[in-house]
């Protein structure tokens, strides 16, 4: 099946550098967010305003590779008060999804044309990491500071393994924790920056804190009809209020326009440690080995399983909490966000 990508962008001057590089700005996006291959493009037709004339933009297409598509460039018929040093683009693409999947794009003084067709970017900031990197804790700060709602999308598994462990269901048997799915209700509450957890209208926000549970929340993570559930939950709390999410699939697979995405990680070792403080702090005695043991077995747990793996977003930015404050991991946050 064939479908059509429009684009347009606007180019500040009429050289062949100036005409060369936008049309491959303008290309590259609509590879990049349609996920295409040059293999995939089939035809492209590029008309410019008849203000630009110093090359052809089709020039570009041999640069990055698109030899085996038929193209043709035209000028464009001169329209009073339309937009003008304007380029654009129709690419034919074969594909096995609908019409409706394409994503247009509008760069520059070209997004004024079809705001319609432009896909407005989510306004949320996604935080992702293994056990232990510090993800709660900063994206709360984030949140308040930005005046946005902090949502904790672990504590959501973790109250599908807290109910099975209630209940004598065996949260690694798969066909069993579907079949109670349909018995499981989970709504959150947030206030004063604050995200409480309702497992079947009962607050769980302290109780889901074990172990055990967390033991039973990555377990149950990897059952393909869990993460439907929770994901649903959480794509409409991200579309719904301005969210800072943190989980281990928020910026691959729950919000993957999010306006920025973190990956926060930490060596085994100082993530064990932090844990190890907080369980002194709350007087409740540990094994450091044990604790380790623990964080590596769910690393290896979650960055493994089929469906929705913790990995980094291709366009996330890494940061290594290992010998950072707190303050400091949130400035550098902001300061992405805000740059
Ligand atoms: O973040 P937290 O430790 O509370 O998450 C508990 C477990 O829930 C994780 O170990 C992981 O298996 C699962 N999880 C997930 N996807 C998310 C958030 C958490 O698979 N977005």
């Amino acid at each position: 099946m064939s479908c059509c990508i429009r684009g347009a962008i606007t180019i500040e001057e009429n050289t062949k550098e100036c005409i060369w590089q936008n049309t491959e700005l303008m290309l590259d996006e609509i590879i990049k967010r349609n996920s295409l291959s040059v293999e995939d493009i089939i035809s492209v037709v590029f008309t410019a305003t008849r203000d630009i004339d110093a090359a052809y933009p089709a020039v570009v297409l041999r640069k990055m590779g698109i030899t085996e598509a038929s193209l043709i460039c035209m000028q464009e018929m001169y329209v009073k008060g339309s937009l003008e040093m304007c380029i654009r683009v129709m690419v034919t693409i074969n594909t096995d999804k609908s019409q409706k999947d394409m994503e247009h794009v509008y760069l520059k003084g070209a997004v004024v044309l079809r705001p319609d067709l432009v896909k407005k970017k989510s306004e949320a900031v996604a935080i992702d990491g293994p056990a232990g990197s510090g993800k709660s804790t900063v994206a709360k700060l984030i949140a308040k500071e930005l005046d946005y709602i902090y949502a904790d999308t672990g504590a959501m598994y973790r109250a599908v393994g807290l109910y099975c462990i209630n209940n004598n269901i065996n949260y690694a048997d798969n066909k069993a924790v579907e079949s109670v799915l349909d018995n499981i209700d989970i709504s959150l509450v947030h206030s004063d920056g604050m995200q409480r957890i309702f497992l079947n209208g009962k607050d769980v926000t302290e109780e889901i804190r074990t172990p055990a549970v967390a033991d039973g929340a990555s377990k149950v993570a990897a059952i393909g009809s869990v993460r439907a559930m929770l994901v649903a939950l959480q794509k409409k709390l991200a579309h719904e209020n301005k969210v800072v999410m943190d989980g281990r699939d928020i910026g691959t697979n729950v919000i993957p326009d999010a306006r920025v995405k973190i990956y926060l990680d930490a060596s085994v070792d100082v993530r064990a440690k932090r844990r190890c403080h907080e369980l002194d702090e709350k007087g409740i005695a540990y094994n450091y080995d044990a604790i380790a043991a623990d964080i590596s077995k769910r690393d290896e747990y979650d960055k493994n399983r089929e469906i929705n793996p913790l990995r980094i977003a291709e366009d996330a930015h890494v940061i290594d909490t290992s010998y950072m404050t707190i303050d400091e991991v949130k400035n550098t946050i902001l300061n992405i966000i805000r740059g």
